[in-house]
Formats: C-alpha cells, sequence, structure tokens
C-alpha cells in the first residue's frame, strides 16, 4: 500500500464530500474506528469528518474502500466477474418466506429476512447486520443475532442507513486484538451476514479485498436493489404530496419497484412515479452506478415479481448454496415451483433487472460529466 502514503480523508474532502458525491456509508469512519485509529466519526450531519486530525496515520485506506472513489474498482470488477450491466449472476427467482408473521411486515416476500432466518438457525452465522426502524421514518443499524429482533428489522424504510459505521463501532469497542477478540467471542458474534445498499456492499468488499477489520466477519452479504435513497420528508414538501393530499403520518407502508408505493392508514395505495422520486434523490445517488448490488453474494429487490415476492438473483456458488438449503429446509418458497424456476419468468425478471441496471448507469454517467464541465 505504500503508493497510498500521503492519501488521507482530505482526499476524499475534496474528491467526495465536496461534489456532494458522499453517500454517508460510513464506511471510512468504520475502517478508522474498528482499528483503533479515530481520526474519523459521523458528525451531526450524518456526513463523517474529522474528529482529530492529528491521529490520521495518512495511509490512505479510508480513501480506497469509499465506493466513491476507483482505485480499486477494476480489481473489485475482476474478483467478482461483475459483467455489463447487472454483474455476475447464476440464477433468479421470484420467491418469499413460508413464515406467516414475516410476510406480514416484509416489504416484499419477506426473503431477507427469513434466508436470515435460516442463516441463525443453522449456525451459519452469529448475527446480521440490518436496519432497525426507529419512529415512523427513521433508522438504525443493529446486530439481529435472533429470528425475533429480524422480524422486528422487515420492511424498507428509504433514508440512509450507517451500517458500516455499527459495524466497525461494535468492533472498535474492543480492540486491542485479544480485546476484540474476548469482546466477540463473550457476544458470540464472529460471523455476520450484512443486508445493505450496493453503496455498503461495495465498500465492505473493498475492504475484504485488502484484508482489513473488520470486513473479515462479514461471511456473506445479501444486497437490496438500489435505485436512490430519499426521505419521505423531502417527498411531503413536493407539489406531488400537495396535489394529492398524502399526509406522511398515514403511511404505514413504504415499497419501490418500477415506482414508488405508499401504503396508507386507509388501505389506498399512493403510486408515486420515479420522476418525482429522483428529484429528491440525493445528490450522491444520482452519481452512483450500481443499481442491482454487483457485490452482493444475492441480490434483492421488488421490481419484476408480483405483490407478496422478492425478485432474487442469485450471484455465486455461496449465494446458491445458502438460497438451495432455505429452499430445501422450507424457509422460502419459490413462485412457480419448488425446485427449478419457470424459463419465461426468469427472462422477464433478468430483462428487468438489466432495464433499471442500465437507466441507472446513465444518471451517474451524466451526472459524472456534469461535474468534470
Ligand atoms: C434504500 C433502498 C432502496 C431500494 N430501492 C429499490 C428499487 O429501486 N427497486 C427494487 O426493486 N427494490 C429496491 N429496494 C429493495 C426492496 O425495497 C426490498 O428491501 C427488497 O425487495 C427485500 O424485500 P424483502 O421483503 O425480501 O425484505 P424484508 O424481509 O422486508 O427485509 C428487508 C431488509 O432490509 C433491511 N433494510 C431496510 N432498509 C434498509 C436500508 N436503508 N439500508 C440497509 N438495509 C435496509 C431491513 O433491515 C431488512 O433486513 C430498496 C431498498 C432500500 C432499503
Ligand atoms: S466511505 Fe462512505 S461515508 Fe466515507 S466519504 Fe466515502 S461515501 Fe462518504
Ligand atoms: S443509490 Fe443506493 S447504492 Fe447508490 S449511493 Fe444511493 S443509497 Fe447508495
Amino acid at each position: 500500500m505504500e503508493e497510498n502514503i500521503g492519501i488521507s480523508f482530505n482526499n476524499l474532502l475534496t474528491e467526495v464530500l465536496s461534489k456532494d458525491l458522499c453517500n454517508r456509508c460510513g464506511g471510512c469512519v468504520s475502517f478508522c474506528s474498528a482499528n483503533g485509529i479515530n481520526a474519523l466519526e459521523m458528525g451531526e450531519d450524518g456526513y463523517p469528518r474529522y474528529s482529530d486530525e492529528e491521529k490520521c496515520l495518512e495511509g490512505g485506506i479510508c480513501y480506497l474502500i469509499c465506493p466513491q472513489t476507483k482505485k480499486l474498482e477494476d480489481e473489485l470488477k475482476q474478483k467478482f466477474d461483475a459483467k455489463f450491466p447487472i454483474g455476475n449472476w447464476v440464477d433468479v427467482f421470484s420467491a418469499r418466506s413460508t413464515n406467516e408473521d414475516v410476510k406480514k411486515v416484509a416489504t416484499d416476500g419477506g426473503v431477507v429476512t427469513y434466508l436470515l432466518s435460516y442463516l441463525l438457525d443453522s449456525k451459519k452465522i452469529d448475527g446480521a447486520i440490518v436496519s432497525k426502524r426507529i419512529g415512523a421514518c427513521g433508522k438504525g443499524p443493529i446486530i439481529a443475532t435472533s429470528k425475533e429482533e429480524l422480524i422486528g428489522t422487515a420492511g424498507s424504510y428509504f433514508s440512509e442507513a450507517l451500517h458500516l459505521d455499527k459495524l466497525g463501532t461494535e468492533y472498535a469497542s474492543c480492540f486491542p486484538v485479544i480485546k476484540v477478540i474476548q469482546e466477540s467471542a463473550k457476544k458470540n458474534i464472529k460471523k455476520l451476514a450484512l443486508v445493505g445498499t450496493p453503496c455498503q456492499i461495495k465498500a465492505i468488499r473493498k475492504m475484504q479485498l485488502m484484508n482489513i477489520v473488520p470486513a473479515d466477519m462479514v461471511i456473506f452479504t445479501i444486497g437490496l436493489f438500489c435505485l436512490q435513497c430519499f426521505t419521505l420528508e423531502d417527498l411531503a414538501k413536493k407539489e406531488f404530496a400537495k396535489i394529492h393530499n398524502i399526509n406522511m403520518d398515514d403511511i404505514v407502508k413504504v415499497n419501490i419497484k418500477d415506482k414508488l408505493i405508499l401504503t396508507m392508514k386507509s388501505g389506498i395505495c399512493v403510486q408515486v412515479p420515479l420522476d418525482i422520486i429522483e428529484k429528491i434523490a440525493r445528490p450522491a445517488c444520482i452519481a452512483c452506478d450500481d443499481f442491482a448490488n454487483d457485490y452482493a453474494d444475492i441480490s434483492v429487490g421488488g421490481i419484476g415479481s408480483d405483490e407478496g415476492f422478492t425478485t432474487v438473483l442469485i450471484r455465486n456458488s455461496l449465494g446458491r448454496e445458502v438460497y438451495s438449503d432455505a429452499l430445501y429446509k422450507k424457509y422460502i418458497e419459490n413462485k412457480n415451483c419448488k425446485c427449478m424456476n419457470d424459463k419465461d419468468e426468469s427472462n422477464y425478471l433478468i430483462d428487468i433487472i438489466k432495464e433499471f441496471a442500465i437507466r441507472k448507469k446513465a444518471r451517474a454517467e451524466k451526472r459524472l460529466n456534469s461535474l468534470i464541465k
């Protein structure tokens, strides 16, 4: 890493933060705190900042792991065989959880929650980093270690969650190494699954590429499809919300497919076109080119699937192994048949994922080009 000496968080400040490209994944802070450097922190505004610049070692790792920097991109693409436009994939399904409690609260088919339950029950992981809702529109990352905790975190809330920062804090609270081992052993958290947006997964993959902690604890990743992040508070300010008289306090469920679908207390579903949502997306999201979560083991989303089902893109042999076993043990079920997927439906699902991935890449290119001019 010698060539990175002299690179520091200051480079992120000029190349990422000052250009409004920071997606607040928390990766830089996570690395810094997990390794006991403690030069960085997440500020009250949700963006990373120096807490103590004097402590900065100028090793450049925070810069390299940032999902918005390009230095490790080729290596990552090569390692994951990430072909245009949706990365590597081996299979695709429309599926749902077999658990009625999960189906009631899940965003789509509850596949994420029940795959994680399977991983916990079969002791393949000790915990899962998921996002817990706080209040009407808030969220916060937690490490769920039981089915009950997982069910409490099902459902999607569309504002950013600092998963990686949480991971760093978990790990950093117990450095140096012996303390880390003692503490994580005490908590029995050695093997983690991570649910995250593409930017969150990409940061962890970059850490893994460089063999740095705490990324080694993440042994399985479930990546959410992601067109953009936004807040319902911002939507409330838009003309659309006023015209359609949408009271944010009446929203009981939020889902995003080829439209944003808001389910109101009355049971009415309001469909918000994506061009409205694009207007409230964070600037960083407009410059982000990964829709299908190219570096996850399994990617999931709602697009293409019927109501109550999750679209599941299996990316590698680990993803296939986990999915097949969860299917066999009846944690999840495929839509059309229990073992093989319907060919026409597979093609349809792949085509729609590609359509959104290409749309997002074109948007990112336009935004990044506008920054160069
Ligand atoms: C910001 C965001 C944007 C999305 N955009 C799209 C899209 O454009 N098209 C599409 O098809 N699908 C999108 N999804 C994915 C979709 O909404 C569902 O999360 C996915 O289909 C899984 O559904 P499920 O019922 O299987 O998951 P569930 O069983 O309901 O579990 C959802 C899991 O996601 C976690 N989670 C919730 N919010 C966040 C967050 N902000 N960050 C990280 N993890 C979180 C929860 O903790 C839970 O573990 C998006 C999700 C998010 C969070
Ligand atoms: S690593 Fe994440 S939080 Fe840090 S600067 Fe990059 S995008 Fe922002
Ligand atoms: S679009 Fe999604 S993956 Fe990309 S920066 Fe925004 S939240 Fe992250």
